[in-house]
């Protein structure tokens, strides 16, 4: 038995599945996770001395690499000084005035732990700010597990929502109206029947839940004009794709600003954070400036800020972004020309240094039934026999890949390469 497999079992005795977060579990893919020691640049290491080339990166953050010595430095900086007082620190500003410079939509930007954090108090801002209680969400789009979000369509475009877990209660669902992503018309169906009472629409500028599904020219463009014309709040969220897609975000990257951003991720450094922010004259509803409770006792956590902010930092480097774009193109276009040898019926998306598999003959994938057509199988196969050639995927074929900085030419080589060798024994 390997390591990981005795560990796995372990692991069960205490923690409920064995994990910390469900998707890490293997459960979209089968067999048994990978439990994992150490991490440095392009590469993770695992507790059976196995080594891997990671396009996970922690599901996001690690857009420099694993380890990187800014990002560790800035953390051993400061840790020698306390890690957290639960009060104002100087590092929060710098951290605040960094986000404000380099987001388009942000006048004013509050810290918190975790993305679901993030949206979670986005969307009471906006509920607040508006006095309205319906939202709207984009099925296959996903926003954290606070419970007006987990939340599915029901049969009828107009019907009330309904609970996609248990434990959120019908009361609440029914103020989320589920649409389908890419689809104006279904948006401006539902807001010419009940667009006075919904306070946000809360969307990924590319949705990265359920693989990689970039917005249809026009998509988001056109929710900046219905939320205008209703008076609804547009809520980013740039948890994934913040400083990801581009060093302006995907707001800078498609030229439209929304009302209030969350995001997650990079912006940590690879710690727990999360922050929401935008227009001035919103974010003054929250408490202590307005009425809109929201709080934190380990938020702006000295740590993680510094960790933050030297990553965040690095990315301003000249190039950064076109590099790992040009990176993520190289490897997603080497996958397409190896199962095109093959015969495998597959196709890519690919948006800055964000990129989605898909094992299909559709032309386009734009919305989540359309990839709920693909063949899930088949990309398991393909992710276990990538793993066996020391490549590690996200293990469900409903995320996103994630580039870094420190993947080198030869890594995707090497990678596409070992895809080649995968493809022909799926085609076989
Ligand atoms: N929003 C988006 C777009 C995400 O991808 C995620 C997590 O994957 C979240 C929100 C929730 O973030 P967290 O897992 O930090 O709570």
């Amino acid at each position: 038995m390997s390591r990981s497999e005795s560990l796995f079992q372990a692991a069960q005795a205490h923690i409920p599945g064995g994990v910390n977060s469900p998707v890490r579990a293997f459960k979209g893919v089968g067999g048994t996770p990978i439990f994992f020691k150490r991490g440095e640049a392009a590469y993770l290491f695992d507790e059976d001395d196995n080594k891997y080339i990671d396009y996970v990166g922690s599901w996001g953050p690690m857009i420099l690499g694993h380890s990187h010595p800014a990002v560790m430095d800035a953390v051993r900086n400061v840790m020698d000084s306390g890690l957290g007082f639960g009060a104002p620190t100087a590092i929060e500003i710098d951290m605040a005035d960094k986000v404000c410079e380099m987001m388009p939509g942000m006048d004013l930007v509050r810290m918190v732990n975790s993305g679901t954090e993030a949206t979670m108090s986005a969307i009471r801002l906006a509920r607040g700010y508006t006095r309205r209680d319906k939202i709207v969400k984009f099925e296959g789009c996903y926003h954290g597990h606070s419970d007006s979000l987990l939340v599915k369509a029901g049969s009828g475009m107009l019907t009330l929502g309904e609970p996609s877990s248990p434990g959120v209660p019908a009361s609440l669902a029914e103020h989320t109206i589920t649409l389908t992503y890419n689809d104006l018309d279904n948006v401006r169906e539902a807001f010419a029947e009940a667009g006075n009472e919904i306070a946000c629409i809360i969307v990924e500028p590319v949705a990265g839940n359920m693989n990689c599904i970039p917005p249809v020219p026009g998509f988001l463009e056109g929710l900046r004009d219905i939320c205008d014309q209703y008076g609804t709040v547009l809520i980013l969220d740039e948890v994934m794709t913040g400083f990801r897609v581009s060093l302006t975000g995907a707001q800078g990257y498609y030229g439209v600003i929304p009302d209030l951003t969350t995001m997650g991720k990079v912006i940590g450094g690879g710690l727990p954070v999360g922050a929401f922010g935008g227009k001035r004259e919103i974010m003054e509803h929250i408490s202590p400036l307005g009425p809109v409770y929201q709080a934190g006792t380990l938020s702006g956590n000295p740590l993680a800020m510094a960790a933050g902010l030297a990553m965040l930092t690095a990315l301003q480097e000249e190039g950064f972004h076109e590099k790992l774009s040009a990176k993520t193109e190289l490897l997603t276009q080497g996958f397409e020309a190896m199962a095109l040898r093959h015969g495998v019926p597959f196709t890519t998306t690919q948006v800055g240094g964000m990129f989605g598999l898909f094992f299909t003959d559709q032309e386009q994938v734009t919305c989540f039934a359309e990839v709920m057509k693909c063949d899930a199988d088949k990309f398991g196969r393909f992710f276990h026999g990538m793993l066996d050639e020391g490549i590690y995927l996200a293990p469900s074929a409903f995320e996103a890949g994630f580039m870094s900085q420190a993947h080198t030419e030869a890594d995707i080589n090497a990678t596409i390469e070992a895809a080649g060798r995968v493809f022909a024994r799926l085609a076989a």
